[in-house]
């Protein structure tokens, strides 16, 4: 094995890194005792793992690594309660995960894909193009640095993260198989321990995707990024929407609710006077008029070259007040973070421009 990269260990469910060190002569407890450190204790290095014997320890450090993610910036809100991370993969290339401590919660935000294939037009993200899909163990891996980097805001008996949103960089449903990959081990009740009502995938409205996801023994929270009630504005905000209009989406969204029973999240970002008129907050509400929704609403981040500029307060008021009108639950999200560059994409766009100039 000289000479080859070390494999990144959370790539493995249980059951392969039992098979693993099976394969390395190890006696099935073995795995049950690392799967511990990796997941309840999150150890950051094999020495902290003094119940393993010192030639496994050893051959681990050889052969595996604990860290296949460095961070290159860890920038923190002036709030305190964002921290957000540009990190690099073995292959040079970078992401963005973010910390969020809002409301008596420690959630990671994560990100799915280098890049985004996407493209939606106001997105730092969707701008920087596609690179490569992300593997489930550097999905995985954000989730353990970030919960790391939570414990010293968790009380003492609380786990360090409360929720995961796959909400950073990427389309979760256009990588659907590593992300079903992290969910299995990072719900594994023997190991992180996630519940899948406290994690949220979000999705442009991959329409395979979504009914792919409905089929699966989970309860997640899925969040479509809605951004416009109607196929002639998506097309434009969404490229996406070309493909699965919003009739297909929609049919997608009553399949996962019959499969799941659960609530449909529909994340709409504000961009004033292109999608935040009133007739078009009733639009919305007769789009998913019957199907369980709540909607969130969040101004727009303002993207450099973009001529998106937020909602004023009086603007998001109007449409909430429509979208009640007609009975549906929604809420307007403040926008956090802004001084580290919280917005998708925008840390490491900054980043990219810089190391390119
Ligand atoms: S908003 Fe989401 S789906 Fe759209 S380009 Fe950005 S990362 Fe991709």
């Amino acid at each position: 094995m000289e000479g080859k990269a070390p494999l990144n260990i959370y790539e493995l469910t249980r059951t392969e890194l039992t098979e693993l060190l099976q394969e390395w002569g190890q006696p099935a407890y073995r795995a049950e005792q690392l799967w511990q450190w990796l997941y309840e204790h999150l150890a950051a290095d094999f020495e902290e793992m003094t119940n393993l014997p010192r030639p496994l320890r050893d051959h681990l450090a050889r052969h595996a690594t604990l860290q296949p993610l460095q961070v290159l910036e860890e920038l923190v809100s002036r709030d305190q309660l964002t921290r957000k991370f540009l990190l690099q993969l073995p292959d040079g290339e970078t992401i963005e995960s973010v910390l969020m401590l809002y409301e008596r919660r420690r959630t990671a935000c994560i990100s799915t894909q280098v890049g985004c294939p996407i493209r939606c037009d106001f997105c730092a993200t969707g701008k920087s193009g596609f690179r490569r899909n992300l593997t489930a163990g550097e999905i995985v891996a954000q989730v353990i640095l970030i919960a790391r980097a939570a414990r010293e805001f968790a009380p003492a008996d609380a786990r360090p993260l409360t929720n995961v949103v796959y909400m950073g960089m990427g389309e979760p449903l256009l990588n659907l198989d590593a992300v079903l990959k992290s969910l299995r081990i990072l719900t594994d009740p023997k190991g992180f321990n996630l519940g899948d009502r406290h994690i949220t995938i979000s999705t442009a409205g991959v329409v395979p995707g979504i009914l792919r996801l409905a089929q699966e023994p989970l309860q997640v929270r899925l969040a479509l990024s809605l951004h416009a009630p109607n196929d002639a504005l998506r097309d434009q905000l969404v490229p996406l929407n070309r493909r699965y209009p919003l009739a297909q989406v929609r049919q997608a969204l009553q399949t996962y609710f019959e499969h799941t029973g659960r609530r449909i999240t529909i994340e709409y970002a504000l961009i004033k006077e292109v999608n935040d008129h009133k007739a078009q907050a009733a639009e919305l509400a007769e789009l998913f008029a019957g199907l369980p929704i709540h909607v969130n609403l969040i101004p727009v981040n303002p993207v450099e070259n973009s001529p998106y500029r937020p909602s004023p307060p009086a603007r998001v008021q109007v449409f909430m007040e429509e979208l009640e009108r007609h009975h549906i639950p929604c809420s307007v999200r403040v926008r956090r973070g802004l001084d580290v560059q919280a917005g998708c994409g925008q840390l490491r766009s900054r980043y990219l421009a810089q190391s390119s100039s």
